[in-house]
């Protein structure tokens, strides 16, 4: 049984976990350790359990709770080197580092890891796909997990990636309009948001989802909404007509401050 859940997602913070049978990974780890040992508790798991943190890239949002990490030394870290070297830059100690180089397959346990590169203006930022199991086995079927969290536009390899899986978890950060609205963000931060290096809008979450449309979707997460220049109104307008389409698939918007219940991948 794999399943996997959304400890919290956003500016403040982004960390997911993902269990198979024979591992539990952390993908980001972007809270303090309290509260991700308070956040792994509420879910009746605990940082002890898990095996390995896998990152995505070096913002604080998804690396902020490495530091404090250095607590639970059996842990490993997974990311590509541009990554660990910009993370390492900020800590006080040498975490366990497992060095992958971005596109190349590995298996960890009895999960099968893919990474992507994505334009994000970060060193070298990426996107995961998980795998357990295989076509036609009976006991294990096989069930991918994609998930993009930061990413300024969606390159061609992401949408096969994201066709072939069971769980998509993908970003919906803003909502143009309350972007261009917000007073207190300057014009540069405001280009860099909505620019080719930044994050994906509402529209363009789901011109990608439209794009890709694929019936083994079983539950797509949108995630990492802007406190203030998202809503869950907006989210939920842009995603209508693509709900209406894959009627067999979940869509559950992710807020900042929610963390999801188990979803069981089977
Ligand atoms: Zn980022
Ligand atoms: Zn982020």
């Amino acid at each position: 049984m794999t399943r996997f859940t959304i400890l919290g997602t956003g500016s403040s913070g982004n960390a997911a976990l993902l269990v198979t049978e024979n591992a539990r990974i952390l993908i980001d780890a972007g809270f303090s350790c309290r509260k991700l040992t308070q956040l792994l508790a509420a879910c009746g798991e605990s940082i002890e359990r898990v095996d390995a943190v896998f990152l995505t890239h070096e913002h604080g949002d998804h690396c902020a709770g490495v530091e404090g990490l250095k607590k639970f030394p059996h842990l490993r870290f997974f990311a590509n080197a541009a990554t660990a070297r910009a993370v390492q830059a900020g800590l006080s100690h040498r975490p366990d580092w497992q060095i992958f180089e971005t596109g190349a397959r590995f298996v960890f346990r009895d999960i099968q890891v893919e990474s992507f590169a994505v334009p994000h203006d970060a060193q070298e930022p990426v996107g995961f796909r998980f795998t357990t199991g295989q076509d036609g086995d009976l006991f294990s079927p096989r069930r991918s997990l994609a998930l993009f969290t930061d990413l300024g536009h969606a390159p061609q390899n992401v949408h096969e990636c994201l066709r072939d899986c069971d769980v998509v978890v993908v970003e919906s950060n803003h909502c143009p309009e309350l972007l261009k609205a917000d007073t207190r963000r300057p014009w540069s931060l405001k280009q860099r948001i909505s620019g080719r290096h930044g994050h994906l809008s509402n529209h363009a979450t789901c011109e990608l989802l439209a794009a890709v449309g694929s019936p083994r979707w079983r539950r797509v997460y949108l995630t990492h909404l802007s406190r203030e220049c998202n809503s869950r109104a907006a989210v939920e307008t842009a995603v209508a007509p693509i709900r209406s389409r894959f009627a067999s698939c979940e869509f559950s918007i992710v807020e900042q401050g929610e963390s999801t219940p188990f979803f069981d991948l089977g």
